[in-house]
């Protein structure tokens, strides 16, 4: 038997796809190497699933710094607008939180998941579990999918959905590259991107500050000559080998790329109160010491940013923690000011690859047709989703960009398997 589309990999972004090319009446086969689907996003936005966001379009591209205006043609087909209907339909309302996160009502990923299997068999399509793809033959008239076990499947569209590198336990294991290359395609550097990262300062190692969590803070990458690459003010954690927390997954990339480029350290900056510049926060402190000229150092400090930090930003600047407010020096006042508000993180490394949220690189963009996701160099063959050199911030950026990719990539592929 010919299908007409087969699938192989049953994400966010395989599922929509097996469930657009079903749409089109297109026999269509799903073909997952494990015994679930959707695995890693039923572990996605800490197991509620962050399914999209509602931000405007331009602003969920700028959030996806990993090649994001390639998708500004297939958001003209299916954006993340299209995808809360989309659910709704399905029978899963969503609702927005912080940011513009569009979560299920219902908090549970596993109803995102079960709605997408549910569609996908309701429109007769085949699913194949615990069905390991090992290599794909490319055939001018069909392509033949060759599974682990010797069975071979015959279909005119081929949809690589199979992922990237990131968290393997949930089958993501870069099976997908090889095939690509057979098939012609690039693969660009990979790479770990919302991954937590490396640093080894004493008060790291010494597990000073393990623990502690930094709320709305500003985390700023700097180059090798000292120019900031990128900012984003949101939290962030100081942990065992290093730093951790959304601030830290942003910021990320940048880190990892400096270090790939050569370099042997990164310099991350925290600003630890952002809402004032240094010369304010200097003055707002100098008469706030008026007042309380008798208080400890330390207690008149108190709510400017967390006890543990203070302390030790107050320890690092030798500034005793009793000293009277009104008796610390100017010069130790700026020293301590410019801790708070330029506190130097060094990064030497970043975790790797499979603790990463998501891969950098991919299946390069530039051999693939942002319109339809086929492929630039092979006939009827399609990609979609993170295998692709496409990444974004966690936030529902990634799973927006493989839903829509999805959806593009099934809907042509079964135009083009007839
Ligand atoms: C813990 C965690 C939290 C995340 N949170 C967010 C978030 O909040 N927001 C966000 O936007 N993104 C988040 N992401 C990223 C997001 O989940 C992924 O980008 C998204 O799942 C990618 O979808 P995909 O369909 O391309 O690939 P995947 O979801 O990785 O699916 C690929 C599928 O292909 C299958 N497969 C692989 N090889 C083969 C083979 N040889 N044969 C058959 N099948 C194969 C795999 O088993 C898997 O089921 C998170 C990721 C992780 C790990």
């Amino acid at each position: 038997m010919i299908y007409d589309v087969a699938v192989i990999g049953g994400g966010p972004s395989g599922l929509m796809a097996a469930i657009a090319a079903a749409e089109q009446g297109a026999k269509t086969i799903l073909i997952e190497k494990g015994n679930k689907l959707g695995k890693k996003l039923e572990i996605s936005g800490g197991g509620r699933c962050n399914v999209t966001s509602r931000l405007p379009k331009e602003e969920i591209i700028k959030h996806i710094p990993g090649n994001g205006r390639f998708l500004y043609s297939a958001f003209s087909v299916f954006d993340n607008e299209d995808i809360i209907s989309f659910f709704e339909e399905l029978g899963v309302p969503l609702k927005e939180e912080d940011h513009g996160r569009m979560f299920p009502v219902s908090n549970s990923a596993k109803d995102v998941v079960q709605a997408l299997i549910n569609q996908l068999t309701s429109l007769g399509a085949e699913i194949k579990l615990q069905s390991p793809v090992s290599a794909i033959d490319f055939g001018a008239e069909q392509h033949t999918v060759i599974l682990a076990s010797g069975l071979k499947l015959s279909s005119k569209s081929i949809i690589i959905a199979a992922g990237g590198k990131a968290v393997p336990h949930t089958g993501s294991t870069g099976d997908a590259y090889p095939w690509a290359k057979k098939a012609g395609h690039t693969i660009t550097d990979l790479y770990p991107t919302e991954v937590p990262l490396r640093s080894n300062q004493a008060f790291i190692k010494d597990r000073t500050l393990q623990g502690l969590a930094l709320r709305n803070v500003t985390l700023s990458v700097k180059d090798q000559f000292d120019k900031t690459l990128v900012s984003h003010r949101m939290d962030m954690l100081f942990t065992h080998f290093g730093i951790s927390g959304p601030a830290v997954l942003r910021c990320s990339q940048y880190a990892v790329k400096l270090l790939k480029g050569g370099q042997d350290q990164v310099k991350l900056l925290i600003d630890a109160y952002p809402d004032l510049n240094e010369e304010q926060l200097y003055q707002q402190l100098k008469q706030q010491f008026v007042k309380s000229a008798t208080k400890s150092i330390k207690n008149s400090l108190k709510g400017l940013v967390p006890e543990r930090y203070l302390t030790f930003l107050l320890d690092k600047n030798k500034i005793a923690t009793d000293l009277k407010a009104a008796n610390i020096s100017q010069e130790a006042l700026r020293r301590l000011i410019k801790d708070i508000k330029a506190f130097e993180v060094w990064i030497y490394d970043s975790l790797p690859i499979e603790k990463a949220f998501v891969t950098g690189g991919g299946v390069s963009i530039k051999e693939v047709s942002p319109t339809t996701m086929a492929s630039k160099l092979l006939d009827r063959l399609f990609f979609c989703g993170e295998v692709l050199d496409i990444h974004g911030y966690t936030g529902g950026y990634n799973i927006t960009a493989a839903l829509v990719t999805g959806r593009i990539a099934g809907q042509n592929a079964a135009w083009h398997a007839y």
